[in-house]
């Protein structure tokens, strides 16, 4: 199946409030389905308890729904992101992982909330916790959304930028998963390892090569060519790394909030031609 006579609109990223989206898995799937989309996947971080809901849902408004999660993992140092596609969510190495890095999230949230305090920001513990829907799942969105809330910045982006961002006074360096742990979890669970935006990393050329040849050799199939963190210059980058490497190519808005993410559910472009989908024998 190819992506340019009649595009299919496939949307494989997006976040619903069971991590650090604002949207029941089910509200989710409406506005997806509301959106024109017909291929979806649910992919919140490290934690898979959304899926149940949003497929019932999505399958109900005839949608193709397609399990997903997405692993945060260390790599040189740098959080990368691996999206697990068409994964089996009973998957106890899968299940078991992603429990193991709920649990470091959480001492997390308690380390940033110390520096919060330093700095003057008080309660950002619970007042994060206020805006998890799942309290197993604290991000730093939810820090964000609530200093936000609160008054102490103006915008999302001012939190990252000012308190949360790497490097800033409330950021505390975390050691995800290795990328080949999060690749080896997604095939046991029998799904397809995506690289997510890649646009998003801070690598030197070298370094992208090096990160695209390790996930190769570790199974990894796909990468992010058409998402919501890549400008349309990145479409085309990653598109040519897609045919260099051989990479199966994935669309997703990474869609998280209505007010917050400014691409919605299924509004992005169909993927540059040439490519095969990741989503080319599921369909
Ligand atoms: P965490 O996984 O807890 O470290 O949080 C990372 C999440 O923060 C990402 O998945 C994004 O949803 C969000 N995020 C990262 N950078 C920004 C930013 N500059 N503005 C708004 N949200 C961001
Ligand atoms: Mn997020
Ligand atoms: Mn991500
Ligand atoms: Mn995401």
């Amino acid at each position: 199946m190819t992506d340019t006579n009649h595009p299919l609109n496939v949307d494989l990223h997006c976040h619903s409030n069971v991590s650090d989206g604002v949207l029941g898995p089910d509200a989710l799937a409406r506005r997806a389905h509301d959106n024109g989309v017909q291929v979806w996947s649910l992919t919140d971080h490290d934690e898979l308890s959304g899926l149940t809901d949003a497929g019932e849902a999505a399958r109900a408004l005839g949608m193709v729904f397609i399990p997903g999660v997405e692993i945060s993992a260390t790599w040189a140092g740098q959080t990368v992101h691996v999206v697990g596609l068409n994964i089996n969510p009973e998957h106890s190495a899968l299940r078991s992982g992603l429990a193991a890095i709920r649990a470091d999230r959480l001492s997390r949230a308690g380390e940033m909330a110390q520096r919060l305090d330093v700095l003057g920001i008080q309660g950002a513990y619970d007042g994060a916790l206020r805006y998890a829907g799942n309290p197993e799942l604290i991000s730093r969105t939810h820090f964000a959304r609530f200093m936000v809330d609160r008054g102490v910045c103006t915008s999302m982006q001012d939190a990252f930028d000012r308190y949360l961002g790497g490097g800033k006074p409330a950021y505390v360096r975390v050691r995800w998963a290795s990328l080949a742990d999060a690749v080896s979890w997604i095939l046991q669970a029998g799904g397809r390892a995506v690289l997510a935006h890649p646009g998003r990393y801070v690598y030197t050329a070298t370094q992208f090569d090096a990160l695209f040849d390790d996930f190769q050799q570790l199974g990894g199939q796909g990468i992010e060519v058409v998402t919501g963190s890549h400008r349309p210059a990145q479409y085309r980058q990653y598109a040519d790394v897609a045919r260099h490497y051989g990479f199966l190519a994935s669309r997703g808005s990474d869609f998280h909030a209505p007010k917050e993410s400014h691409v919605d559910l299924g509004g992005l472009p169909p993927l540059p031609a040439g490519l095969t989908p990741v989503w080319h024998d599921w369909i």
